[in-house]
C-alpha cells in the first residue's frame, strides 16, 4: 500500500512538473511574442508620426510667409509668387500629407484593438459544416472574385472543431489575400481543397498568384509585416490574426509558395 502511494505521489508530482514547464514555456512564448508586438508598432507608429511633425513645421512655415505678405502690402507684391505657391501647393501637400499619415496611425491602432479585442474574445468550440462555411465566405468575396476576373474551384471538405465566427475570419482572411495577390498576367485561379491526417483535418486555399520569396515566408506571420507596402490596400494584421485564433483553437498555419507561380496556404484544425 505504502509503495503505490509513495509512487503515485511521484507522479502526481512529476505531472505537475511538467504542466508548469509547459505554462512556462508558454508565458516565455507569451512573452517574446509581447515584445516583438511592442517593437514593430512603435516602429510603425514612428514613421507617420515623424512625417506629421515634419509637415507640421513646413505648415508652419507657409503659415508664417502668407500672414507677412498680408500684414504688408508693399512686401505682398514683392512675394506675390511665394505666396501662391504656398497657398496653392506647399499648404494643400502638407495638409494630404499630414492627413495621410492620421489615417495610416488610425488604421494601425484599430488594427491593434482588433487583435487584443480578440485575445479576450470567448472561444466557442462547436461541429463545423466547413462545406457552408466555405461556400459563405466564396459568396462574401463574388464582387473581388469577379473584379479579379478570377475562378474559385471548391473541393467537398470535412467537418471540423471550432468557434464559427472566428474560423470564418481565418478563411476569409486566406481567400481576401489570395484574391489581393493573384498575377494580372494570368488569369486567377484558387482551389480550395482539404485533406485529414493523424485526427487533423489539413485545409488549403491554392492560389496561382505573384507567391512569395523562401527568405518571407516565415515573416508574412509577423505582425505588421507587409511584403510591398502601397502596391495593395492592407495593413499586415491578416495573418497575424489567423495564427493567433489558431493559437487558440491547437491548429497551425504554413505555407508552401514559389515565386512568380503561387502559393498554398494551409490550415490544420480538429476534425470533428
Ligand atoms: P496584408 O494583406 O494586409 O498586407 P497579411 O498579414 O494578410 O497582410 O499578409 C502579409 C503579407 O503576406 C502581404 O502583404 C503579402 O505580401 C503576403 N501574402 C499574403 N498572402 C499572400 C498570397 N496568397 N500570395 C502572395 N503573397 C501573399
Amino acid at each position: 500500500m505504502g509503495i503505490v502511494g509513495i509512487s503515485g505521489d511521484i507522479t502526481a508530482r512529476k505531472l505537475a512538473e511538467q504542466d508548469r514547464e509547459k505554462l512556462m514555456q508558454t508565458l516565455a512564448l507569451k512573452n517574446k511574442e509581447l515584445e516583438s508586438i511592442l517593437y514593430v508598432t512603435s516602429h510603425d507608429l514612428r514613421a507617420p508620426l515623424v512625417n506629421i511633425q515634419g509637415f507640421s513645421s513646413e505648415l508652419s512655415r507657409s503659415c508664417d510667409l502668407i500672414h507677412s505678405a498680408l500684414k504688408d502690402k508693399i512686401k505682398a507684391a514683392d512675394m506675390s509668387e511665394e505666396v501662391h505657391t504656398a497657398f496653392n501647393k506647399d499648404v494643400p501637400e502638407a495638409l494630404g500629407f499630414i492627413l495621410t499619415s492620421a489615417r495610416k496611425m488610425d488604421s494601425l491602432l484599430s488594427g491593434l484593438l482588433r487583435l487584443s479585442r480578440l485575445g479576450q474574445a470567448a472561444v466557442d468550440i462547436e461541429r463545423l459544416d466547413m462545406n457552408a462555411m466555405l461556400t459563405d465566405v466564396t459568396k462574401n468575396m463574388e464582387y473581388q472574385v469577379k473584379e479579379a476576373g478570377a475562378t474559385v474551384d471548391l473541393e467537398s471538405l470535412p467537418a471540423c472543431l471550432g468557434d464559427s465566427s472566428q474560423i470564418n475570419q481565418i478563411f476569409s482572411n486566406i481567400l481576401d489575400n489570395a484574391l489581393k495577390y493573384l498575377d494580372e498576367s494570368r488569369p486567377g485561379m484558387i482551389h480550395i481543397y482539404a485533406k485529414i491526417e493523424n485526427g487533423q483535418n489539413i485545409y488549403c486555399v491554392e492560389d496561382n498568384g505573384v507567391g512569395i520569396a523562401p527568405e518571407h515566408q516565415n515573416k508574412i506571420f509577423e505582425i505588421f509585416h507587409r511584403l510591398e507596402p502601397g502596391r495593395k490596400s492592407g495593413e499586415g494584421l491578416g495573418l497575424t490574426i489567423v495564427r493567433r485564433i489558431l493559437d487558440r483553437h491547437n491548429g497551425k498555419i504554413w505555407v508552401e509558395s514559389e515565386l512568380g507561380k503561387g502559393s498554398k496556404f494551409f490550415v490544420s484544425l480538429p476534425s470533428a
